[in-house]
């Protein structure tokens, strides 16, 4: 039976002002973005009270997270709700604070959100988020109607992949398949997504770069003879897991709130006393939560969005002007932060001024001119909750030895440039530094970190004849007392291979690999 959680459920609406129905929580879910192309948003926002906040201290991640979705009203039985964050937030994280906070030094703060299964922080949300979808699926079943299973599609650079792998894995009423680039990711990231358990998954390499891969894999999604096909032959649904997803966005909320009560509740900072949050940043999606966590009543005074050689952003908040007209795509050791399009953003640009008219004129100028400006009070109103910077190559790396040497704490090159962007821009406050994931997802760099060695030299012929896992465990020798390799990465070359198809780039060849898979897996 579907839930009818009373009159107090919050309701969705699209950012352009084009979805003429308002949504529940579980639709937005299934749907994830709008007809027209704009995202949810909530109608409106729950005000938690700041003893509400504290509370979560001293109840488990789980039920915290629990607690943060009934004040979001979401439309799941609240009995469902706990067991669904029981399942999400429980043995498959290597921690069992879910998202520890960690002083290091005596003033930073850092909120470790890589202690998932696959050692990134996209974990936080994708353990979480198909089982909501999957829940939704049952939901509507049970009410009767006659929906197909889903088939998640996903083109990756590695990290998304793998975490939406691991947590799609064995849901009920779906399947997930992985498109990555066969010469566009590194032996860890390759095997990691090769070696993934489950019998609803799938993954392919694709002969060329991610740019080969991705344009294949949204050609098929507007394709409607493929949706027919796979509707008629295989009572299948196409649907995408990625960052726009309201789904993947309320579980990273989640984790401010946590983050604050664990900081009074460790004498960081006093009971209503503001923080500063500095987050690494590429689609907007984890600063974002940040947002609406202030927004909800966690006291949160600056968000400090940091970026890295590709930094838009930074230009975006220093001007108003965003613009990609005259702007090359950079390859950084930050690559999951190597973004030109920041999609989140167009949710910021909604609730400064609650006006779809504007977005969609913003994002019409965007796609037509690769720019838009926005107007003198939208950006005031920006400039009172943000501030951004960004960290060349080199010295995000630099940032990684000192911090090393100075207090025996490993960042990742993603980390670091959050680390770097909070010292230069700190104020009397605490800050929260959100570290995006563990060292030994980015073992390479991290060496040539610890080496003093620059983002473009090539590794020493020794570590270059390592594979990647071999590697991280002479990081792990280098600097010891450091967090060890997580078992997920360290076991990797004792899994088999059970996916080793490579296929053609292009519509055609991604739509057949897919129908063959059904055809196979009946
Ligand atoms: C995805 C990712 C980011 C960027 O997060 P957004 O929500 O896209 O801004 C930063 N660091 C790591 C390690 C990531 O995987």
């Amino acid at each position: 039976m579907r839930y009818d959680s009373r009159m107090d459920t919050i309701l969705y609406r699209d950012t352009r002002g084009l979805d003429p129905m308002p949504r529940s929580f579980t639709d937005t879910v299934l749907a994830g973005i709008a007809p027209g192309g704009g995202l949810y948003v909530p109608e409106r926002l729950p005000s938690l009270l700041l003893a509400d906040i504290l509370s979560l201290a001293r109840l488990p991640y789980a039920q915290r997270a629990a607690r943060i979705y009934r004040a979001f009203a979401v439309d799941v039985h609240p009995e469902q709700v706990d067991a669904l964050m029981d399942a999400a937030y429980g043995p498959a994280f290597n921690d069992e604070r879910i998202a520890p906070v960690v002083a290091v030094g005596a003033d930073i703060h850092v909120l470790e959100l890589w202690h998932g299964p696959t050692s990134a922080f996209k974990d936080m949300a994708l353990q979480c988020m198909p089982l909501f979808f999957s829940e939704a699926i049952s939901m509507r079943r049970g009410a009767g109607e006659a929906l197909d299973d889903y088939l998640v599609l996903v083109a990756t650079s590695g990290d998304t992949g793998k975490a939406a792998l691991e947590g799609f894995a064995d849901r009920p009423n779906t399947r997930i398949a992985v498109f990555y680039p066969a010469d566009g990711v590194s032996d860890v990231q390759r095997k990691q997504m090769v070696t993934q358990r489950g019998e609803n998954v799938a993954v392919f390499g694709v002969h060329g770069n991610f740019d080969d891969c991705q344009n294949a894999v949204k050609a098929a999604f507007a394709d409607k003879d493929f949706a027919s096909r796979l509707h008629g032959s295989h009572r299948t649904q196409l649907s995408s897991a990625n960052s726009i997803n309201w789904g993947r966005l309320l579980p990273q909320i989640v984790y401010y709130a946590s983050a604050y009560a664990d900081m009074v509740a460790s004498g960081a900072v006093v009971a209503g006393d503001p923080i500063d949050v500095c987050v690494p940043t590429g689609n907007f999606g984890n600063i974002l939560a940040g947002y609406y966590a202030k927004r909800i009543g966690v006291p949160i005074d600056r968000l400090l969005c940091a970026s890295n050689e590709n930094n838009v952003l930074t230009d975006f908040i220093a001007t108003g002007a965003y613009d990609i007209s005259a702007r090359a795509f950079t390859t950084t050791p930050s690559p999951s932060m190597d973004i030109l399009v920041s999609s989140n953003l167009e949710r910021l640009l909604f609730e400064l001024t609650l006006d779809p008219d504007a977005v969609r004129a913003w994002q019409a100028s965007l796609e037509r001119d690769r720019r838009f400006v926005i107007d003198r009070g939208t950006f005031a109103l920006m400039r009172e909750h943000f501030s951004g910077d960004w960290v060349s190559n080199d010295e995000s790396l630099e940032v990684i030895r000192r911090v090393w040497n100075e207090h025996g704490y490993l960042l990742d090159p993603h980390t670091s440039v959050a680390w770097e962007v909070a010292e230069r821009l700190r104020g009397e406050n605490p800050v929260l530094v959100v570290s995006t994931a563990h060292w030994a997802k980015f073992g390479a760099d991290v060496f040539r970190a610890l080496r003093d060695l620059p983002y473009t030299a090539t590794l020493p012929e020794r570590e270059a004849a390592l594979g990647g896992v071999a590697l991280l465990a002479e990081v792990a020798e280098m600097a010891a007392g450091a967090s060890p390799v997580p078992a997920g990465l360290a076991g990797l070359d004792e899994l088999s291979e059970r996916f080793a198809t490579v296929v053609a780039a292009g519509r055609d060849s991604v739509e057949k690999t897919v129908e063959g898979w059904l055809a196979d897996s009946r």
